[in-house]
């Protein structure tokens, strides 16, 4: 029996659980097989996000009548950055509602990019924001002012359910 030490995982095993780079050389990979599995998923889903932003970007260049160039450059539109951004974004709540994108179930669907105040510059990462579908739903059928209005009213909202729960743990701590 040969073992052989994998290059990530730094683990050695029995060289049956390295897959053949040659064959007939009989050479193998240098990473065990679940490491090389992990390597191609994340691979995989690092392609996923680098898709939905450009993506993003063509739909925006669209939506906006810019051109690709101005997003780009101007504007700071780069579709590594957003592809990075997008994916940290998905892990944390919708800035706008508090939502966790992970219990809203339709995956990257969930996300989209969103530009905050649609009377300024599209400047990435100032005027942008990651945000969930729902929430930029709601904001394309409201004008701005309306919107800023309805975010203050989700805020009070919010912090009046958050009393409730409070008062009724008061509650039932005392029975
Ligand atoms: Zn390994
Ligand atoms: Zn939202």
């Amino acid at each position: 029996m040969i073992f052989k030490m994998c290059k990530d995982c730094g683990e050695t095993y029995n060289e049956e659980f390295f897959n053949w780079r040659n064959s007939k050389t009989g050479k193998r990979q240098p990473r065990c097989t679940l490491c090389e599995q992990t390597k191609r998923d994340n691979k995989k889903r690092g392609d996923r996000w680098l898709f939905k932003a450009v993506w993003t970007l063509t739909y925006h260049t669209k939506a906006l009548n810019i051109r690709r160039g101005d997003l780009t450059k101007k504007f700071g539109w780069n579709v590594h950055k957003m592809a990075r951004d997008a994916e940290r974004a998905f892990k944390a709540p919708c800035p706008y509602c508090g939502k966790l994108f992970k219990e809203m179930r339709n995956g990257l669907a969930d996300i989209t990019l969103v530009i905050d105040n649609i009377n300024k510059a599209p400047v990435y990462g100032e005027n942008t924001r990651w945000a969930c579908n729902a929430c930029n739903g709601r904001k394309g059928k409201l004008s701005t002012s309306k919107w800023h209005r309805y975010l203050r009213h989700l805020k009070a909202w919010k912090a009046q359910q958050k009393k409730i729960r409070e008062r009724f743990k008061v509650l039932q701590g005392a029975t």
